[in-house]
């Protein structure tokens, strides 16, 4: 019979690329060769006194809430990709940011976050966790004094996102996790928009890294998914509890397509973050383009930053043009990019940020984290590189 335990937690293959296409295969009798997708939420026992025992030694699939064949193969493969202990997947992205911070504090704790965050992830931090009476301070994540003064006197945890959505923004992660863990905080990292190809948070220090799946991991605009990876402990006590018995559990269908989609993560996100820095420095060069943000670029003041904590710069770059109408003029002269709020899919995906995924900010807190209304997102696909900047050249031409 299958079972979690099935999945060797040794089993190591040397090189990412395999584990990538191997890591964590439970195969079942039949000898499939592709991953098998059990669609089921229940589990039969043989007898009564089967079932008893396995709700006593918890070493066998009960109720797809709690875990399935599918999902644990999402899981560990993504666990021996990022090097955590442990993986718990969840139904989105947002689900999993929800659960490891909700999963984790309590009234009365305080959490430090840079301010330049995903929008749901500012709403989770800025509304709905203080209505809890968790204590929530805001800070310029590039400000390493800023966040040494937030964490005096102590921190429950510590919440970040680097580079950041849209700005692109990076936060020191090495450094901001040593202040956070001298005063007591636990480090949380959205690293969604570097993937797990990337950026090795845990190697940098971080204690918990979150992922919405939906984006690189998938990557082809199929499913909604996400993931917590943290140490043993972490997941025993915060992050299982919860997930069990609050029930953002990730279908099995979609665990299934992001174990597919988890074998070709590697190659995408290489080949399109080689196409954001190509496409960057061409816009950079380009007259009528007022500033161009991608990490690894020399005009990017983290720049240094970027090569020390990221293997590449990322798939996402983000321009400025003259305003809104411009950037709308722009968007809708596009042939090839599709104008999207997603991101990190082998589509290439254009959003005006202000008017779509920071819109609920407002115009305030927009420029406070220097989203203006010229700012354009472009998340460069696998398309070919040429046709790419043909189509995005005579669009700012329009
Ligand atoms: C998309 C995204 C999320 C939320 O993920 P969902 O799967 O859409 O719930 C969180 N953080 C960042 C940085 C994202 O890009």
């Amino acid at each position: 019979m299958l079972s979690i335990s099935d999945t060797n937690k040794d089993a190591q293959y040397q090189h990412t690329a395999t584990t990538l296409v191997r890591g964590a295969m439970m195969r079942s009798d039949f000898c499939e060769t592709s991953e098998a997708m059990y669609l089921t939420s229940g589990y039969v026992y043989e007898s009564a006194e089967a079932a008893e025992q396995a709700f006593i030694d918890q070493d066998r699939f009960v109720y797809s809430r709690y875990g399935n064949p599918t999902v644990a193969m999402f899981e560990e493969r993504l666990r021996l990709l990022e090097g955590a202990e442990a993986c718990q997947a969840t139904a989105s992205g947002m689900a999993a940011v929800y659960a490891a911070l909700a999963g984790f504090l309590s009234a009365g704790d305080k959490v430090v976050s840079s301010r330049a965050l995903f929008g749901s992830c500012h709403v989770i931090l800025a509304e709905i966790l203080p209505r809890f009476g968790v204590e929530s301070v805001l800070v310029d994540g590039c400000d390493l004094a800023a966040w040494e003064q937030a964490l005096q006197g102590g921190a429950k945890a510590v919440f970040l996102e680097s580079p950041s959505n849209p700005t692109l923004q990076l936060v020191d992660v090495a450094a901001v996790s040593e202040m956070a863990h001298a005063a007591g905080a636990l480090v949380m990292i959205d690293n969604v928009f570097a993937s797990p190809i990337l950026q090795k948070p845990l190697e940098l220090g971080a204690d918990v890294v979150v992922y919405s799946a939906t984006k690189h991991i998938d990557g082809q605009g199929r499913t909604l998914g996400g993931a917590i990876l943290s140490s043993d402990s972490f997941y025993e006590d915060y992050v299982q509890p919860f997930i069990r018995h609050t029930g953002p559990s990730l279908s099995p269908f979609n665990a299934w397509v992001l174990v597919k989609g988890l074998e070709t993560v590697k190659l995408r996100v290489e080949a399109q973050s080689a196409a954001a820095l190509s496409l960057a420095q061409r816009l950079e060069s380009h007259s009528r383009v007022k500033k161009v943000s991608y990490p690894t670029l020399d005009s990017h003041p983290q720049v240094t930053l970027a090569k020390k904590q990221m293997a590449s710069g990322g798939t996402i770059l983000t321009f400025e043009v003259a305003n809104k109408s411009s950037a709308f003029r722009l968007m809708n002269a596009l042939s090839i990019i599709d104008i999207s709020n997603n991101i990190g899919d082998s589509k290439s995906l254009m959003t005006h940020p202000a008017t779509t995924t920071h819109r609920r900010l407002g115009p305030e807190a927009r420029a406070e984290v220097g989203i203006s209304e010229g700012l354009i997102r472009l998340s460069v696909g696998l398309e070919d590189i040429e046709e790419l900047w043909q189509d995005l050249d005579q669009a700012i031409t329009a």
